[in-house]
């Protein structure tokens, strides 16, 4: 078994992006400049904005972090996206969802400015992605294509096993992963919560991908000695023993699985670090537009 170590590839990604930042410097361009709006005070939204602001250091590019009360009302959010698209010291920007229930998410991500769309979740950019036009693409699929070519992983020709169908990764990667392009080539299988029978379809799978959020849900019976397996999943689970009180959980069940498969992502530690990477990838390559 090959373990799949994202934080190694992340930072060699991260790397490549600060020399290209450093280009831009000595060119007398200005630096990225990515933001952050977080609404209200959920715990694991925090640390998962705050993880993606403090990484911009490391890859010289600069940051601010916007957050807002969660009772804020829709038309005042609204408002700041218009500050932050009519910023031009702004290459791109976010919005950490979930938001609060009274907001609309669908309204807010279509009202970010297709060019610093960083997250790649406007209806614009993932029409482009369909259709293979230049884009930003939604950062954790991008991170898992980007994983698959640095360990040089065959994907033309395999059976790739999709579980999940959100439109921030199982849809997208469903689609990537299927176009005529490298990686992709696959022929792809997009399992959801309706799928009857699931282990018909994790046992024929060359790449299994589990996107799902349900801690521990793939055995090692479910998997074969041929798959590569890719683990989206990042729950929090209590664990008294841990000083935060808790342990983040991937989708599989890594001690049971791992010595019977041909690769594996951990958790923490592998798709996690190469979403943060494409998100500052993509920041750069806002940047790029502008100036
Ligand atoms: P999501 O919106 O939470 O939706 C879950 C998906 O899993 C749905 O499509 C659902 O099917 C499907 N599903 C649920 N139970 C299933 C089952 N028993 N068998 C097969 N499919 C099942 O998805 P998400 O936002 O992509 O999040 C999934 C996990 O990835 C979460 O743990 C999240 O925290 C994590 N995540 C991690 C990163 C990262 O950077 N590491 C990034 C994004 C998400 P239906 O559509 O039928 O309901």
């Amino acid at each position: 078994m090959q373990l799949i170590d994202g934080k190694a590839a992340a930072s060699q990604w991260i790397e490549e992006t600060q020399a290209r930042v450093n280009m831009r410097l000595s060119q007398g361009k200005p630096a990225p400049h990515l933001a952050a709006i977080i609404v209200g005070t959920d715990g694991a939204s925090q640390t998962y904005v705050n993880n993606k602001i403090k990484a911009c250091k490391n890859a010289g590019i600069d940051s601010t972090l916007i957050t807002l009360p969660a009772d804020i009302q829709e038309h005042e959010l609204l408002h700041h996206i218009d500050d932050l698209n009519a910023n031009p010291r702004i290459s791109g920007f976010i919005v950490q969802l979930p938001l609060p229930k009274h907001i609309n998410e669908r309204t807010i991500i279509t009202r970010i400015k297709p060019e610093k769309d960083v997250d790649g979740f406007h209806p614009q950019n993932i029409g482009k992605m369909v259709l293979q036009h230049p884009t930003l693409i939604s950062a954790t699929p991008l991170g898992i294509l980007r994983l698959l070519n640095h360990y040089n992983i065959e994907t033309s020709g395999k059976h790739c096993v999709i579980l999940g169908r959100s439109a921030i990764v199982g849809k997208p990667l469903s689609i990537l992963l299927s176009q005529n392009s490298k990686p992709g080539n696959c022929t792809v299988t997009l399992c959801h919560s309706k799928t009857p029978d699931l282990k018909s379809y994790t046992l024929s799978a060359d790449i299994l991908i589990c996107a799902i959020g349900i801690p521990e849900y793939i055995s090692s019976d479910m998997v074969q000695a041929k798959t590569v397996v890719i683990d989206v999943g990042t729950t929090r689970v209590t664990d008294l023993k841990q000083k935060k009180g808790y342990r983040l959980c991937g989708d599989v069940n890594f001690n049971s699985v791992a010595p019977h498969c041909k690769a594996i992502t951990p958790v923490p530690g592998g798709v996690g670090p190469m979403t943060i990477a494409a998100l500052l990838h993509n920041t750069l390559e806002a940047s790029e537009q502008h100036v």
